[in-house]
This record gives structure tokens, sequence and C-alpha cells, in this order.
């Protein structure tokens, strides 16, 4: 297990350039010597995802086991070990893309190999895909296969990247597993104004000191609370009973700080203005000044609905509106075989804790396998020893690195689902 972990990490699969090709031939060498047959799909030769497949012998319930090979880049001058070294140390292994995500690309090849080797029959096909180009997503992985390969990539369930951290609320343990995603969905206000010598400001109209109370307006403003399927299972786990949103988050203030930290961007959209420009010189006043604003949208919320409400608060101006981008968004319900199986995983695991569904800010490729095939798509890899405010400082930064004990866990989780979910009862 640490030794496939560790031979993953040895290859350099930065995004950019990627080369994730190296990945998939090692990852389809190691499966064959447990007679798993894969298949490499590519765009071009050096960028290729790999897809394992043990056949169903019905047609049962199917479920991938999905990751990614590449990773994000690593400043190998920040680090107390060379970043494809994947050393072993106080039992850790270290190195880019530890966590993110070669650890579960490493756990889910070692559950199919294993289930392999002991003649396990699915009733439905068990799959492993591991993709390329997540970190960047110009079209090689993921997208790219449902486009293309359909079939190849088409399954009722799918378990991935996302959640699966341990966490303690009001001294009870919960592992969150990710259910929804909220969609990135930035914006841009465009305020203009008139140029004009900076000596002589009155015959100017300065687009820039128009565009500050827009961004106070957006800094003020405080959605609409609101309760999706994610959030109210989360709210009756740990309140004990439903409570409308507003309740909720009151109860988690006063309880557990870190409960309310987790709680308040599920409720809503939010809004961060985060990037400014105007006059390229000093001594011009700027005739325009663009904003940029970091903007997230509840799981299923659409611009379309948003976009009256933020040019309310915005008000009559000077300015255009303009998203530049949605990128997500999507859900599974939590109401499936699935479910149950990450569920009792933790039950059988750890009898005090409960599972508990979260959306997510960020973006994973479980979105295209929702859009693509309305496959039910978690993320959920279980993590019990590193604590999980340090491994989120880790992800995608120096230092990078996964408890052995997690990558074990992590084994016995996506075998447990595999046999619940595609075994023949
Ligand atoms: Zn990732």
């Amino acid at each position: 297990m640490s030794e496939l972990l560790q031979q993953l990490i040895r290859l350099d699969t930065v995004n950019p350039p990627g080369n994730e090709t190296a990945a998939a031939e090692l990852l389809r060498d190691y499966l064959a010597e447990s007679g798993v047959e894969s298949e490499l799909y590519a765009r071009v030769p050096e960028r290729a995802n790999l897809v394992a497949r043990l056949p169903g012998s019905g047609d049962g319930p199917s479920l991938m086991l999905l990751s990614h090979t590449d990773t994000v880049v690593a400043d190998a001058a920040e680090w107390q070990v060379d970043p494809w070294s994947g050393e072993l140390r106080d039992d850790e292994i270290w190195g880019r893309g530890a966590l993110d995500m070669k650890g579960q690309v490493a756990a889910s090849a070692v559950a199919l190999a294993t289930l392999a080797r002991e003649g396990f029959e699915p009733a439905g096909d068990l799959v492993f895909t591991a993709v390329a180009d997540e970190e960047v997503g110009e079209g090689f992985g993921l997208p790219w296969l449902c486009a293309e390969h359909p079939d190849a990539v088409r399954t009722d369930y799918a378990l991935n990247e996302g959640a699966g951290e341990r966490i303690e609320l009001l001294g009870r343990p919960f592992y969150l597993c990710s259910s929804a995603e909220k969609m990135s969905s930035p914006l841009r206000l465009r305020v203009h104004g008139r140029a004009g010598h900076a000596s002589v400001p009155g015959i100017a109209d300065n687009a820039l000191v128009k565009a500050v109370p827009l961004i106070e307006k957006l800094a003020a403003y405080r959605p609409e609370l609101q309760l999706g399927p994610e959030t109210s299972a989360l709210v009756e786990a740990i309140a004990g009973r439903p409570l409308e949103a507003a309740e909720a988050l009151e109860l988690a203030r006063e309880v557990d700080p870190s409960a309310a930290e987790l709680l308040e961007p599920l409720l809503s959209l939010t809004l961060s203005p985060t990037m400014i420009s105007a006059s390229e010189r000093r001594n011009v006043i700027p005739h325009l000044c663009e904003v940029v604003v970091d903007c997230r949208l509840l799981p299923g919320q659409a611009q379309a609905e948003v976009e009256p409400l933020l040019r309310e608060v915005l008000g009559e101006g000077d300015y255009d509106f303009e998203w530049i981008e949605g990128r997500g968004g999507t859900r599974s319900t939590i109401e499936s075989p699935l479910w149950d199986a990450v569920a009792s995983f933790v039950a059988e695991t750890e009898p005090d804790a409960a599972l508990l569904p979260v959306s997510v800010a960020g973006f994973t490729d479980s979105h295209w396998l929702r859009e693509a095939f309305g496959t039910v798509a978690y993320g959920f890899f279980p993590m019990r020893t590193m604590d999980p405010q340090l491994a989120a400082r880790l992800i995608h930064s120096a230092d990078e690195r996964i408890a052995v004990d997690d990558l074990e866990l992590a084994v016995r989780c996506f075998r447990h689902a595999a046999i619940e979910v595609t075994g023949s009862r």
C-alpha cells in the first residue's frame, strides 16, 4: 500500500504539463499483477486516463472509485523533504499529491486489486478511474472521457475526493461526506466614469471612487439563509431535531464555534470582492474600474435567479454586471445504497460516530459524472489520524503528507463500499 503511493509520488505529474501517462502505466502494471484489466484513454499520448474494471456478473448497480493523478506544483525550497521523494517518516508518507490525491488513487487501486485477488465477483461493475488534468481542467481528463468515452465511465455511483475528515462537534465525532458542491460563479462589475488629469479632479468622474459604494453594498449584503437537503440533514444530526436555518446558525454559534464555521457558508451564497483594477497611472483619473467578486452559489441555485437580487443590492448606477463563469453546483441525493454503505463503514469503524452530509465550496470531478450520467457521487476519503485542520493546510502547500493509518482506513472503506454497493446479495 505505502509502496504504491511512494511510487506514484516519485512520478512527477505536476499539471501543467501533467505527464499523467506515467502514473496510468504504473497503475495498469500494478493492477495486472492481480489479474485486473485496464484501459488507457488519452487525448494526447502523454496525458492518459486509466479505467480499470471488475465486470459485474449481472445487472447490479455499478460503482466507480474515482481519483486524479495530476498534482499542483511544489517549490522544493519550501519543503523539509524532496516533494517527489515519497519519503516515509513517522508513519507518514511525504510528497506532493499525498493528500490531493495520490493517496486516494493508491487506496482505490489497492482496494480493487485485493478484491480481485480474493475472487470477488460483483453483480454490477466495479470501476477504478484515475484521470488526468483535474487541477487545471483543460479537457484532457474526466469531462473529455464523459464526452468521448461515455461507456467507459458511466456508473450508477461514484466515490471521489471532497471530504471524509473526522471532526468533533458538541463533543461527538462525525465524519463528513460531500454530496453536493457550491457553484463557483465569479462576477465582474465594470464601473464607468470619465478620465481626466489627477491634478484637476473636478473635470473628471472618478470610476474608482464610484466603485467604492458598490463594493461596500456587496460586502454588507446578508443573503437569505436557506436549508437544502444536505444542510437539513446536517443540522438535524447535530441538533437532534430539525431547525430553521437562522435558528441552527444561532445555536451553532452558541455551543460550538467550529460548527458555526462549518455551517455558515453552506446556508447561503457567498460574495467576496477580491480584485480591483482602475487607472494604470498615478496622475490619470480612471474612466473605468473593474471589480471582481468571488461568488459561490448554493447547490442547485441558478445565476438567473440570483442576478436580480444582486442588482437590487447594488441599486442604480453607472456599471455593467457580468458573470465571468458558472462552474459546478451539482448535488446527489443522500438517500442511496452508497450513502448507506459509507455510513455503515463509519459505524463499524467508530460506533459513536455518525456520517454527516456537506456541500463543499470547491469544484471536483464529481460534477462531470452527475451532469453527464446522473451518477450519485460523493466525496469521501476517511481520515481519522491526521488532524483535519492540518490536512487542509497541507493541500496545495509545502510538506504535504498522509498518515499510513489513514491510507489503510481508506482501503477498508473502499472495499466495504464496493462489496455493499456492487456485491450480489
Ligand atoms: Zn484534488
